[in-house]
C-alpha cells in the first residue's frame, strides 16, 4: 500500500509556548477510552486532578475547558501530561493533532490540519508541493467504487497542475474549480469524460457580472456552530475587499487536496467544491492575514463536523451558496 502526503508533512513540530493559539483553547478535547482508563488510575496530583476534569458524556470522555483552556495547559504553554509523563502518555487526539489520516484502503493520504497556526503556515507557503510517497506491507479492503475514485484522482490531478502553472488571478482560478467540478460531476454521474477547459468557462464567466450578495453569506455562517465569541464579532463586522494574493493559491490547494477525494462517498463533487468556494471567499472577504484567518476558519468550521455537513447539505438550497452569488463574489 503506498501512503502520500505533502512535502510540508514532516516539516510541522509543535511550537508549544510561542502558538498563537493553541489547540488546548476553546474546545473540550475527546479523550479515547485506553487514556481516560489510564489517566482515572494514576497516582498522585496529577491523577488527583485528572480525576477531577475528565467528564463522561453521552459521546464518550472529554477534558473539560477551564477558563477557556484545557485544565492541564500550564502557563509556559505547555502540556501538564506531557511535561510529566511524556508525549506517549497523550491523549490520541492530542497525540495526533494536527496530523489528518484518509484511509482509502489500498492508499492513505496524510496532511496537516489549518486550524492549528504552524501548521497553516506550512500550508499557505507552497501551492506547488508535490506529494511524497511511502510504501507499507500492509493494506485494507476497498469499500468505495474503483472507477470513482480513478475519475476523482484524475480530475483532481488537473486541477491541481492548472493551479500550479496557470497565470490567471485567484478568483478566475477559484470560478474555473467549481466549473470544473460540474464537468466532474457529469461523469460521475456516468457522462463525459470530464476536460479541464479553461477557456470555455471563462467564456461562461462573463455571464455572472452582477455584485455577490456578500451579506447573505456572513449571515449563513452566523446560522451555523459558533465556538468562540472572536468569530462572531468577525462575521458581524463589515467585510475588507478581498485581496486576492497569490497565499490563496495554496489555500485552494488545501482545501482541494482534503476534500475532492471524498465525494467517493456519496459521488457529489459539487457539493464540495461550493464548499471550497465559500470558504475561500469567506476568507477572502475577512481579510486580515490570511494564516490567520484561515487557521480561525478552519478551527470553527472543518473542526466542527456538524458544521462541515450542514455547508454540504445546504450547497443545493441556500440562497449563499448558489453558483450566481458564489461566482459574482468572486467576479463580479
Ligand atoms: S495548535 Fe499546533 S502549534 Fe499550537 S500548540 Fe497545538 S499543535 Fe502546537
Amino acid at each position: 500500500m503506498e501512503i502520500f502526503y505533502p512535502k510540508y508533512y514532516k516539516q510541522f513540530s509543535c511550537i508549544a509556548s510561542a502558538c498563537p493559539d493553541s489547540c488546548c483553547k476553546e474546545w473540550d478535547v475527546d479523550v479515547d477510552a485506553l487514556a481516560a482508563a489510564f489517566y482515572r488510575k494514576l497516582p498522585g496530583d496529577l491523577g488527583d486532578r485528572l480525576r477531577q476534569v475528565l467528564q463522561d458524556t453521552d459521546n464518550g470522555t472529554v477534558m473539560t475547558i477551564e477558563n477557556g483552556r484545557c485544565p492541564m495547559w500550564q502557563q509556559d504553554g505547555l502540556c501538564r501530561i506531557q511535561a510529566e509523563l511524556g508525549h506517549d502518555a497523550l491523549c490520541q487526539v492530542c497525540r495526533e493533532f494536527p496530523r489528518l489520516r484518509h484511509d482509502y484502503g489500498n492508499f492513505v493520504e496524510l496532511g496537516l490540519e489549518l486550524s492549528c497556526p504552524e501548521a497553516a503556515r506550512l500550508i499557505l507557503s507552497d501551492a506547488d508541493y508535490t506529494w511524497e510517497t511511502e510504501s507499507v506491507s500492509d493494506s485494507a479492503e476497498v469499500e468505495y467504487d474503483r472507477e470513482t475514485m480513478d475519475t476523482l484522482r484524475r480530475t483532481r490531478s488537473a486541477i491541481c497542475d492548472f493551479l500550479s502553472t496557470t497565470s490567471l488571478s485567484v478568483p478566475q482560478i477559484l470560478a474555473i474549480a467549481l466549473l470544473y467540478a460540474y464537468d466532474v460531476q457529469e461523469e460521475l454521474d456516468g457522462g463525459a469524460v470530464a476536460d479541464l477547459a479553461p477557456e470555455r468557462y471563462l467564456s461562461d464567466m462573463a455571464k455572472f457580472p452582477l455584485a455577490g450578495d456578500i451579506e447573505s453569506l456572513l449571515a449563513f455562517f452566523m446560522d451555523l456552530e459558533i465556538l468562540t465569541p472572536g468569530w462572531k464579532v468577525r462575521l458581524q463586522s463589515p467585510p475588507c475587499v478581498p485581496v486576492w494574493h497569490p497565499g490563496y493559491k495554496a489555500l485552494l490547494r488545501y482545501f482541494i487536496d482534503r476534500y475532492w477525494l471524498q465525494a467517493v462517498s456519496d459521488y457529489d463533487i459539487v457539493c464540495r467544491a461550493k464548499f471550497i468556494l465559500s470558504a475561500c471567499i469567506l476568507i477572502g472577504y475577512l481579510g486580515g492575514d490570511l494564516a490567520e484567518t484561515a487557521q480561525i476558519f478552519s478551527k470553527e468550521i472543518e473542526n466542527d463536523a456538524d458544521n462541515v455537513e450542514a455547508i454540504l447539505d445546504s450547497a443545493y438550497s441556500a440562497r449563499a451558496l448558489t453558483d450566481l452569488n458564489l461566482l459574482s463574489l468572486l467576479l463580479g
